[in-house]
């Protein structure tokens, strides 16, 4: 289809999809050191192999940031451009970086002479970076074994502009290769398909598939492996490996082939999973071939390791068929949570998937709540204006109102084997592309010509022009009631707990013992929007259930924490505190400060000592949005 991936990308200085050069490979040559205290320094070169294809483009117009210096730019003669080119080599050119947003700046490189549309340009960037959004330098007090510095990046959604100048944006896929040398004692780890270890501490890595900027990640630190499947293995600090592979034994394959069968192949070679120092804002990041996940998931018992089909299922959704503006972020988002929910449903059955289906509608309900459903960020399709940082707009509507519009194009194919199949040829027509909407449900309505023959797009109230650009609650929900056969214990339990004068013996008479992660947590959901209970009834609660009170699973420990505040129950207190020094997960850390920000005098102060202790462990962007809850913004 013409149209594929033809949607101008406002978030990036080189026009998306529309920019005159296509990036067809990326090498990137970078020596890494590490400082005694702060931010250490990447040195070394970006190498850019660009096609033309449209003409009437004297310059070459690359994403960067203020962090990264650059120290010059050379046009390299074509097809020469090999691992060794020398210093000297090739052309000099001007540049020059010219502001272009808050979160970036535009790289001008000024070419000899217009390219014609096909010919292909070689052009290096020699460059130092350090501080910057995208990386993540932590000191070893910053990791779990307490000894040596760590690194990594973050390039979603568009902070890789601080690690290596190129196109940032998601429109945009090419191969990438890496050499990185590292200090004695370090290990490297990218995204890419193969790795080699060579002389010097030398990691040179390969990825063979297109894939967007966002995708290109890196982590080094003391970090050694196991395997735990036969495409598979955990990373981690040497404290962490042990429980690593013990919680993950085995049960990554499993997904990975239910997967394969529901979506078509699995193209990455390796699934490996590295996990992360506890300061790691998200709770995986789905870097292809090496998911980076929050160490929070090794909750000792297997009790998150659903958290991980998440994950593998942006092997298909999002990896290989890439949303092309991050205004249209529920095609990768939304179809992932709906694969997720397939590949579980298959593993654990429809009832505990529903349940689990029901906490996302729980949390889009409380999302909307918070914002109004009317707000322009809860529609499918979000304008993201020039200026505005992608990263702003993140919100849990991708996520779960997607899942709704595609749970409604399942319904309206009536049959699960057949949405499945479509669900498979959709990656196959689109794998390694970007696209929009558009092409997404064109080719839906294509694949299904009764469909499109009875005019699905256009039925009153359930356009698919109203759930792309119209705000507010899913008009289609999917049936979650297998659900309720957990659910209805969980539910008149919470009503137990709510009561005035508690019946303790019809209290003591639920043996919530076998109840799994996400019944739980249904519980305590439902304890939470009747909260403030009764007094005195959090404590017994607390006495009662050691199982959430004194909780290892950090989604328990969320839970219990939000409880803890919206009750005022200051003896606990310290567990918030506690939970909030462990990790630094923005899903968990935003709503425990927006809770005691708007709490009692106690829970404000306990916010701001908190802060002040955790600050320089928290990623950036977390730590600037919990100024910004703190009111502290600007008072760096
Ligand atoms: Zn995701």
């Amino acid at each position: 289809m013409a149209a594929v991936g033809a949607a101008r990308d406002a978030a990036t200085a080189t026009g998306g999809s529309a920019a005159p050069f296509a990036l067809r490979h990326l090498h990137l040559s970078l020596r890494v050191g590490f400082a005694a205290a702060g931010a250490g320094r990447l040195r070394g070169a970006a190498r850019l192999e660009l096609r033309c294809v449209r003409s009437g483009s004297r310059e070459v117009v690359l994403d960067a940031h203020p962090a990264l210096s650059v120290l010059g730019a050379r046009l390299l003669p074509p097809g020469g451009a090999g691992e060794r080119e020398g210093e000297g080599e090739g052309q000099e050119l001007r540049f020059e970086s010219r502001p272009f947003a808050s979160y970036g700046t535009a790289l001008h490189l000024a070419l000899p002479e217009e390219p014609r549309p096909g010919e292909l340009l070689v052009v290096r960037i020699d460059y130092e970076t350090g501080e910057g959004p995208g990386m993540s330098w932590l000191d070893s007090s910053q990791t779990a074994q307490k000894e040596k510095p760590f690194l990594y990046t973050s390039g979603f959604p568009v902070l890789n502009r601080s690690f290596f100048p190129g196109f940032h944006t998601p429109a945009m896929k090419s191969t990438y290769s890496a050499q990185l040398q590292v200090p004695e004692g370090f290990t490297a780890v990218m995204s890419a398909t193969t790795w080699e270890k060579q002389k010097d501490n030398t990691f040179v890595f390969k990825m063979e598939h297109p894939i967007p900027s966002y995708l290109i990640a890196l982590a080094v630190g003391d970090i050694v492996s196991a395997e735990v499947g036969p495409r598979s293995r955990v990373w981690a600090e040497p404290c962490l490996i042990e429980a690593a592979k013990k919680e993950y034994d085995g049960v990554i394959e499993e997904f990975l082939a239910v997967g394969e069968k529901l979506f078509g192949p699995y193209v990455w070679g390796r699934y490996d999973v590295l996990f992360m120092p506890p300061s790691f804002p998200f709770g995986g990041m789905e870097n292809p071939c090496i998911t980076f996940v929050t160490p929070c998931l090794l909750a000792g018992d297997r009790s998150l390791v659903d958290v991980i089909i998440h994950e593998i299922s942006h092997s298909w959704f999002g990896n290989l068929v890439t949303n092309a503006t991050w205004g249209e972020f529920w095609l990768n988002e939304g179809f992932t949570m709906y694969a997720q929910r397939r590949i579980s449903t298959e593993v654990y059955g429809s009832a505990y998937t529903c349940l689990e289906a029901a906490t996302g509608r729980a949390l889009l309900r409380q999302h909307m709540d918070t914002t109004g459903e009317e707000h322009p960020l809860n529609k499918l399709r979000v304008v993201i204006e020039p200026g505005v940082n992608p990263d702003d707009t993140y919100n849990e509507t991708p996520y779960e109102k997607g899942f709704c519009f595609v749970s409604y194009l399942a319904h309206l194919v009536g049959d699960q084997g057949k949405f499945d199949a479509f669900l498979q040829a959709y990656v196959e027509q689109f794998k390694f592309q970007s696209i929009t909407a558009d092409d997404a449900l064109g080719f839906f309505l294509e694949y299904f010509p009764d469909l499109k023959q009875q005019g699905v797009e256009s039925r009153p109230g359930l356009e698919f022009d109203r759930w792309l650009n119209t705000p507010g609650w899913p008009p289609f929900l999917p049936d979650l009631s297998p659900g309720q056969q957990l659910m209805k214990p969980a539910d008149e339990l919470a009503e137990l707990w709510a009561a005035d004068g508690l019946n303790m013996e019809e209290i003591e008479a639920v043996d919530i013992s076998a109840w799994k992660t996400y019944q739980m947590v249904y519980f305590l959901d439902r304890i939470l929007q009747k909260s403030p209970l009764p007094e005195g009834n959090v404590e017994r609660l607390s006495a009662m259930y050691p199982k959430v009170s004194k909780a290892q699973n950090a989604e328990l420990r969320l839970r219990w924490c939000q409880i803890v505040l919206r009750n005022n129950h200051e003896p606990e207190y310290s567990k918030v505190k506690a939970f909030l020094h462990s990790q630094g997960k923005q899903k968990y850390t935003l709503p425990l400060y927006r809770a005691m920000w708007g709490g009692s005098e106690a829970a404000r102060a306990l916010a701001m000592e908190t802060f002040s202790a955790t600050a320089p462990q928290l990623h950036i962007n977390v730590r600037n949005y919990v100024k910004k809850i703190l009111g502290l913004e600007g008072s760096d």
